[in-house]
């Protein structure tokens, strides 16, 4: 398995929080309702914590009341990856960061329309990019 970035454990823990580098390297889950973007509603792009890649927006964030973030749908369809979890006695969808291989978190089937889809992913594997600029509107 090959992703475009490529880091030793040892970077890793040096570039990341404790609980970053647990969720994202370790696939760890923050506990619910505590992370930091499960109640934020600021309009922005959120990325990979470890690379940058973006990976959600925030106009297709909702509140699932899972106690995590999110969303139902990712910023774009080459964003993520899916993989079989079969940890824990049960069957999820891994997601995972498509360029550095972080764990972000799971994919159900029980999200809103359009795509039915929930990406309930950890605040940790995450940073949010605020639009700087709201009175900014025109597509120039
Ligand atoms: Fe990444």
């Amino acid at each position: 398995m090959a992703y475009d970035v490529e880091k030793t454990d040892q970077e890793w823990q040096e570039q990341l929080t404790p609980q970053q580098y647990e969720v994202t390297r370790k696939k760890g889950t923050e506990r619910a309702f505590t992370g930091e973007y499960n109640d934020c509603k600021k309009a922005g792009v959120y990325r990979c914590v470890c690379c940058g890649n973006e990976l959600f927006e925030s106009d297709n964030k909702y509140n699932s009341g899972s106690g995590w973030p999110s969303f139902w749908r990712p910023a774009s369809d080459d964003a993520l990856e899916r993989h079989e979890d079969r940890s824990q006695f049960q069957l999820r969808i891994e997601v995972v960061c498509s360029k550095c291989g972080a764990h972000l978190g799971h994919v159900f089937n029980d999200g809103p329309q359009p795509t039915g889809q929930r990406y309930c992913v950890n605040s940790a594997a995450l940073k949010l990019e605020e639009k700087t600029d709201p009175q900014q509107s025109t597509d120039d």
